[in-house]
């Protein structure tokens, strides 16, 4: 099989795939799926199997961070025995990354067997430190087991980063208190403007819409905020706050100031590729899967074919306050 590394046709290479396991979860966050939602039939799903030939196709093609998320990635069951199959790769050095995206409500059971694994990092959303707020956000979560969660991920060794959707009237009033809990904890924050995702209502959409450039405003206000190089091929850009010697990181998916260096590509739990995170345009690699079973040409050829297609930029446009440039597809199904 031809291993050639994957190249976009802006020259970009692709060494970076974000892999949703599950669209369940155990949350409904508000921003992210509706109270009643209906998931996908099972055999739609890649088996545990089918993920770990997906993703070590890819890494064959020179992936070499690979994002595990969801859905909620550990209510997928028996998911840990997907991660101890991938510490193979970083055994044999063919990746360099192995970490999850999760809402932190399973950490407490997993974060000592994710370590075992190879994970050396983990992200965490918290939108809130308001037991009440959390409940009414996430409409079914507990602040309390989240918090056990990320004890449990501290002393496995896991460094942990926390995201937090800005959202307007939410937790506006948290900007301070939740840097300072994480400048305690020694957690990395990053903060993600909300998109214009699945089928929320126009009026929540808009109206939560808390622009990060306010929110770094009034970060300055009280911090003096140095900007930083750092840049990971994706939309977040990052400062240190001189007194604390924090970093924060500030997601704007809306903006295309990071199309040029994208190196990432996005994988839905049905086995569908999505090449840029503001399109629509995707490619069915599971029918190549489930055709060869034994045989990972097809697929790898699918693969290369779909990155050919790789768009230069991002298409979102929330400025006409309508709904155009709004995404069909829910932030759950493409992992974020
Ligand atoms: N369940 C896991 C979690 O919550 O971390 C992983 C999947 S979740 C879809 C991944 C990230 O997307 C989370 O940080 C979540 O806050 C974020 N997210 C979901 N819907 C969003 C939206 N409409 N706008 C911005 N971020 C969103
Ligand atoms: Fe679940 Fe994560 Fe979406 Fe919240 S953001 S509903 S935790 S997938």
């Amino acid at each position: 099989m031809e291993t050639r590394p994957l190249i976009d046709p802006f020259q970009r290479p692709v060494t970076y795939l974000r892999l949703s396991v599950t669209d369940r979860c155990d949350f409904r966050c508000s921003y992210c799926m509706s109270e009643e939602m209906t998931f996908l039939p099972k055999k739609e799903l890649l088996s545990l199997e089918e993920l770990d030939r997906m993703a070590s196709a890819f890494i064959s093609l020179g992936v070499r961070k690979l994002r595990i998320t969801g859905g909620e990635p550990l209510v997928r069951r028996d998911i840990l025995s997907f991660f101890r199959a991938m510490k193979r790769h970083l055994d044999s050095g063919a990746l360099d990354e192995l970490t999850l995206t999760t809402n932190g409500s399973q950490l407490d059971r997993f974060a000592g067997e994710l370590a075992d694994a190879g994970v050396r990092r983990v992200n965490i959303s918290l939108d809130t430190l308001d037991p009440d707020k959390f409940a009414g956000i996430t409409r079914r979560g507990r602040l309390d087991k989240v918090l056990r969660g990320l004890d449990a991920a501290q002393e496995a060794g896991l460094r942990i980063k926390i995201n937090a959707v800005a959202l307007k009237g939410f937790n506006e009033d948290e900007l301070f208190s939740l840097t300072d809990w994480c400048a305690r904890r020694g957690l990395d924050l990053t903060w993600i403007e909300v998109m214009p995702m699945g089928d929320m209502g126009e009026e929540d959409r808009l109206g939560q819409y808390w622009p990060l450039s306010d929110l770094r405003d009034r970060l300055a206000e009280r911090y003096t905020l140095t900007p930083l190089a750092e840049r990971t091929g994706g939309p977040a850009r990052y400062v240190r706050l001189e007194q604390t010697g924090q970093k924060v990181g500030f997601i704007t998916p809306l903006s295309h100031n990071f199309c040029e260096s994208c190196n990432r590509v996005r994988m839905t739990c049905t086995g569908e590729l999505y090449m840029c995170l503001g399109q629509e345009d995707r490619a069915d690699l599971r029918a190549p899967l489930r055709a060869h079973p034994d045989d990972d040409a097809a697929l790898v050829a699918a693969i290369r074919e779909a990155i050919s297609h790789k768009p230069k930029g991002h298409d979102f446009d929330y400025s006409r306050e309508r709904a155009d440039g709004q995404m069909s597809r829910h932030m759950s199904h493409t992992g974020g």
